[in-house]
């Protein structure tokens, strides 16, 4: 399994880049974002209210939501095919909190291949999510919230990639360049981890 930990608006020719990985090498893609977004909208949701709160702030929502959305829809898609075992998992771990819940949810039950991180400067990515909420509808695609969102990021997600620095599992992406060239680098890593 490959695990994602990018920063606000690198996603976004992410989603185009996500799809081809989803599309050549046969990974299920999970985005932390929109599996809380969706559970946000769900009629009765006992946490709607509560993610929404969170999104707006560009806070970083509970990990005991967060976790069991993304082990539920991991399992399902197992138990749908078993051969679906590979994951890219795009916006997680985003703390320390994240990274705990990661490791006890998870011991023995997945293995993380490596770190896709996708580094960008800020002010690209906010121009991204800002041309992104021409159309996205997000609560979050605004300036105030995507600077609160930099800031978490700085805060709580940078110190998460560092640690897998450490452990010789950050792979780096310049993802400033074109959806094709990111790819292109995608490919390379893709290729060499399998
Ligand atoms: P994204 O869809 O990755 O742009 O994330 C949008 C927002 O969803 C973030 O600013 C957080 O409020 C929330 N979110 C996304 N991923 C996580 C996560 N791993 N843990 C908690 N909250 C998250």
């Amino acid at each position: 399994m490959a695990a994602g930990a990018l920063p606000p608006g690198q996603a976004r020719p992410g989603r185009a880049i996500q799809s081809r990985i989803v599309e050549k090498y046969g990974y299920t893609h999970l985005s932390a974002g929109d599996l809380l977004r969706d559970e946000r909208k769900r009629p009765g949701s006992q946490y709607g209210e509560l993610i929404e709160n969170y999104i707006k702030e560009g806070e970083i929502v509970p990990v005991e939501i967060t976790i069991s959305l993304l082990k539920r829809a991991m399992d399902q898609t197992m138990a749908a095919n078993s051969q679906k075992n590979k994951f890219l998992i795009d916006g997680f771990p985003r703390n320390e909190d994240n990274l705990q819940g990661w490791n006890k949810t998870m011991d023995g039950k997945a293995d993380v291949s490596f770190v896709l991180f996708f580094d960008c400067d800020n002010e690209i990515c906010i121009g991204r999510c800002l041309e992104r909420g021409k159309s996205s509808g997000r609560s979050d695609d605004n300036r105030e919230s995507l600077e609160k969102r930099i800031h978490t990021y700085l805060q709580s997600t940078r110190p998460i990639i560092d640690l897998y620095e450490r452990m010789g599992k950050v792979r780096k992406v310049d993802a400033s360049k074109s959806v094709d060239e990111v790819f292109e680098k995608v490919v390379q890593i893709f290729d060499k981890e399998g």
